[in-house]
């Protein structure tokens, strides 16, 4: 790891009043959570279930084969043995700490919070939650995992057999505005920025840092991103190896 790098780090957040954390799939890939995205989660989800990520997260597809849509769902987003990796235990302590204001993920495995993170924006919603499409009753994941409550996959309410969502955005539908709003306010409000675990290249992000105005931008991430030549550091490691180098555990 380079020392200049982490100590250049620890000046820009010690000297600046207001930090917030953007983060994308490389901080849960660190807790072996796999991107359901990269090539070979593309490649797997061709094989095994004859589509795309994409259309098999879509609102089309669980409208229209919900079976297969919760068995994507299921087998894919939630890992129930993952844990807080160095990144999010570092930002958690950063929180409490008093050196950062907001975080803003597009990951929904809710382990931000598991980490003791409070201001957390989940861009993409969080699988940690699920409720009735038709009487909005609220579900944990339990419930949902159970095959006595599911009908093939699906998860039926135990109230009114409704099928039983995760309150995540799917592919064709719209973010909530709210937390767009909430995240791109914290954005502006704050004088350092640092992004990590993100190639920047996917929707809202890309959009979303746009609102930053203030004196520093890091930039955490193992390859080359679109912003790199816009970031006052550029660190190309692991975010929970840098964070962690900074903040210790
Ligand atoms: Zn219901």
């Amino acid at each position: 790891m380079s020392e200049p790098s982490i100590s250049k780090l620890a000046e820009i957040i010690k000297a600046s009043k207001n930090t917030a954390f953007f983060g994308g799939a490389g901080v849960s890939t660190e807790s072996n959570i796999p991107d359901f995205r990269s090539e070979s989660g593309l490649y797997a989800a061709q094989e095994i279930y004859g589509a795309s990520p994409e259309e098999l997260l879509s609102r089309r597809c669980y409208d229209r084969k919900p079976e297969l849509f919760f068995r994507y769902y299921k087998e894919n987003l939630i890992y129930l043995d993952a844990k807080p990796n160095p990144a999010h235990i570092a930002l958690a302590k950063m929180e409490r700490s008093g050196l950062l204001s907001a975080i803003i993920t597009q990951n929904v495995d809710g382990l931000h919070q598991t980490a003791g993170s409070k201001t957390v924006y989940e861009l993409h919603g969080t699988n940690a939650r699920h409720y009735c499409a038709l009487c909005r009753k609220v579900y944990d994941l339990d419930y949902v995992l159970d095959p006595a409550n599911c009908d093939n996959f699906v998860p039926k309410c135990g109230t009114c057999g409704g099928i039983v969502r995760p309150d995540v955005v799917l592919y064709g539908e719209t973010l909530n505005w709210d937390i767009v709003q909430a995240a791109a306010d914290a954005i502006a409000a704050a004088d350092c920025l640092i992004v990590g675990g993100t190639s920047l290249v996917v929707y809202p992000a890309a959009g979303l840092i746009q609102y930053f105005g203030g004196s520093n931008m890091v930039l955490i991430n193992k390859s080359d991103t679109p912003y790199d030549g816009y970031a006052d550091l550029v660190i190309n490691e692991s975010i929970g190896a840098v964070l962690s180098e900074v903040f210790g555990n």
